[in-house]
């Protein structure tokens, strides 16, 4: 970190901000000069706020050099991190999974019949909301505890482990007894006890992109996690809010590159939830795997148009095997297969 202080600045201003740095454990390495007194700061520069330097009157500029995450920063940590979800590897060179099932999970028997159908069309995984994120309080809030035990007859019957979403810390318990993998969803990346919490468990967690964060603040999220024990983190792009209307949300893969090179920790596309739209589903999917994803969650219902929701964003288990034979393809020229 480098801070820039005026040239006017008194000595014991500089003397009372050096202590204080020098308190935290920091070593200063000063340079005066002409019009400004420039001082570098070595050491673990995470615990310093560069905003609360800001606010003194003589600093005229204060500039991050080294990240502010540390678990997840690749520079620390060079090799990849394969995250085990229910026996399956993500991330490194491993092969992509494709993770399939409803938004909502709507009773046991549909639960069994869409996962058995996820697994013929060869995805790896079951996903499925039992606790639902929804807009509107009116809206259906999933079916809770019956939801997530139809998941876990699902995964009786077929073997494929089990994604669903935890809103809050007083359900955690029963997260880690039933599912293979905690979602956290997008209204919740800044929830930061529910970080914490699913931050002492061992369980893997499926970090998703916040509706309107920076990719910073997403790693920062993950680091929430990491920094309480928990380093089995996998993020998941789905989708910001950008002016564009035509798409639920817009899909931003150039994440993939950037979350691979700023971290070591794997990155998997949902390109339901980024669209919107069945329609897109299959080209985001494909592009998603070329640009270097680990994997995709894709929304899947047997009668879309009756789902209890996210229907107009949900493929028919046909067109989720046609997705991921066409991935099948693109995952063999960048040297990879899928699950
Ligand atoms: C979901 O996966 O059904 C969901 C609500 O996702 P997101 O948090 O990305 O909106
Ligand atoms: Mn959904």
């Amino acid at each position: 970190m480098i801070i820039t202080m005026k040239k006017q600045t008194p000595k014991e201003e500089i003397d009372a901000l050096m202590s204080r740095l020098d308190a935290k454990g920091l070593r200063i390495h000063s340079s005066i000069g002409e019009n400004y007194n420039v001082f570098g700061l070595v050491g673990d520069t995470s615990v310093i706020d560069p905003k609360q330097i800001e606010a003194n009157p003589y600093v005229e500029s204060v500039v991050r050099v080294a990240a502010p995450y540390k678990k997840a920063n690749r520079l620390f940590h060079p090799e990849d991190t394969i995250v085990n979800i229910g026996g399956i590897p993500i991330g490194g060179k491993e092969d992509l999974v494709v993770i399939g099932g409803p938004c909502s999970i709507e009773g046991k028997e549909s639960t069994v019949a869409i996962a058995k159908a996820v697994k013929e069309a060869g995805g790896c995984m079951l996903r499925g909301g039992a606790y639902k994120p929804r807009t509107s309080p009116y809206a259906f809030q999933g079916m809770g505890t019956e939801g997530i035990l139809a998941m876990v007859e699902a995964r009786k019957e077929t073997g494929l482990p089990i994604v669903s979403e935890l809103m809050s810390t007083d359900k955690l318990d029963e997260f880690v007894e039933y599912v293979d993998c905690i979602q956290i969803g997008a209204r919740n990346m800044q929830n930061f006890d529910l970080l914490k919490a699913v931050g002492k468990v061992q369980t893997p967690v499926l970090l998703k992109r916040g509706l309107a964060n920076t990719i910073e603040e997403w790693i920062m999220a993950a680091e929430y996690i990491m920094s309480e024990g928990n380093q089995n983190v996998i993020f998941c792009e789905r989708g910001i809010r950008t002016f564009e209307k035509y798409t639920r949300n817009t899909l931003d893969l150039s994440v993939i590159p950037i979350i691979k090179e700023k971290t070591h920790l794997p990155i998997i596309i949902d390109p339901s939830h980024a669209t919107g739209d069945w329609k897109l589903v299959e080209s985001m999917s494909l592009a998603a795997i070329a640009a270097g994803a680990d994997g995709l969650i894709i929304e899947v219902h047997e009668n879309p148009e009756c789902a209890w929701s996210d229907g107009a964003q949900s493929l028919k288990p046909n067109r989720f095997a046609e997705v991921i034979e066409k991935g099948r393809t693109i995952a063999q020229v960048i040297g990879r297969g899928i699950v």
